[in-house]
C-alpha cells in the first residue's frame, strides 16, 4: 500500500488543514515532554511566533530508566490541548499503548509512534484502525524495509496517513547521540509515496547539531522538521542538552525557508 509502483502521486497528509508531503516545509517544535500547563503554552506561543505550523510534547514517555520523569500522562495531554486553543497549533504526542488509543483519537491531531515501539505490531494495528495522521520514527536499528512494513501494518489496517520520521539509527558512533541517515529521504520517496520528515534532535543528542541537519535535511527534500525546543533547557525534564531556544529555533526556521525556495 505504501509502494510508489502502485501509487505514483505523492501523498499528502493533511493535519486540521495543515499539509505535510505538500509544497510546504512542516515545522514542528516543543519541548520533548510537557512540564504543565504553564510551560507547553509558553513554549507553544514561542515556537509560533518564531515560524512553527505544530506543537510537539510528550505526555506518556519511553525513558531508558524507570526512574527518570515517565511524562505527565493524561494531564499532559489536557496541557497539550490547551496550547492548541491558545495558539490554534496542531498538536503531535507519543503514544505508547493502546491502552490510551481513545484519549489520542479524541485530544490528538498526530499520534506519533516512537523508535522503540516502531515494530510493537499490536500498536501498529490499533492506530492503523484509527483515521488519525500516524508519525511513524524509524527505530533506531530498523533497517528501511522494516520500517516500510510498519507502514504497512497501518495502513493494511486502513489508515493510509503515515508520516516517516527520521530520527537517526545506532552505529558505532559515540559522538552524537544516533547518526542522521539522511540517505532515506530520497530512498523513501522514490520506494513509497508517502511524505518523510527528519527529527534531528533525537539524532544529534546535542542543539549545537541541530541547525546543520535540519538545513541538510531540507536539501536532501524532506518534508519537515520535528524539533525539540525548551526554553530553559538547562532545567528540562528531558532531553535539555539537544533543544534549542526558542530564539535559535527562530533563526533555524528562517534559513530553512532560504533553502526551501531554491530546491
Ligand atoms: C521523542 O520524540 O521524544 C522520542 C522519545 O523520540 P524517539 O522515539 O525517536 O526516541
Ligand atoms: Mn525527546
Amino acid at each position: 500500500l505504501a509502494n510508489r509502483m502502485f501509487h505514483p502521486e505523492d501523498t499528502i497528509v493533511d493535519v486540521n488543514g495543515i499539509q505535510i508531503g505538500g509544497k510546504k516545509i512542516a515545522m514542528i517544535a516543543g519541548p520533548c515532554s510537557v512540564e504543565g500547563e504553564d510551560q507547553i503554552c509558553r513554549i507553544a506561543k514561542e515556537v509560533k511566533a518564531a515560524g512553527a505550523d505544530m506543537l510537539r510534547g510528550g505526555a506518556y514517555k519511553p525513558r531508558t530508566s524507570p526512574y527518570a520523569f515517565q511524562g505527565m500522562g493524561t494531564a499532559g495531554i489536557m496541557a497539550m490541548v490547551k496550547a492548541r486553543e491558545e495558539t490554534g497549533l496542531p498538536i503531535v504526542s507519543e503514544l505508547m499503548s493502546a491502552e490510551h488509543l481513545d484519549e489520542f483519537v479524541e485530544n490528538v491531531d498526530i499520534i506519533q509512534i516512537g523508535a522503540r515501539n516502531m515494530q510493537n505490531f499490536d500498536l501498529l494495528k490499533a492506530v492503523g484502525k484509527t483515521k488519525k495522521p500516524i508519525l511513524l520514527k524509524r527505530g533506531m536499528s530498523a533497517t528501511i524495509q522494516e520500517w516500510i512494513m510498519a507502514a504497512e501494518y497501518i495502513m493494511s489496517e486502513g489508515n493510509p496517513n503515515v508520516i516517516f520520521c527520521e530520527r537517526g539509527i545506532r552505529t558505532f558512533e559515540t559522538y552524537t547521540r544516533n547518526t542522521l541517515d539522511l540517505s532515506v529521504v530520497p530512498i523513501i520517496k522514490e520506494r513509497t509515496h508517502l511524505p518523510i520528515i527528519i527529527d534531528p534532535s533525537h539524532a544529534a543528542g546535542d542543539y549545537k547539531l541541530i541547525e546543520s541537519l535540519s538545513l541538510a535535511a531540507i536539501a536532501a527534500g524532506a518534508d519537515g522538521l520535528i524539533i525539540e525546543v525548551h526554553d530553559d533547557p538547562e532545567d528540562a525534564w528531558s532531553d535539555g542538552a539537544q533543544s534549542l531556544k526558542p530564539k535559535r529555533y527562530a533563526e533555524l526556521v528562517e534559513k530553512g525557508k532560504a533553502i526551501a525556495k531554491v530546491i
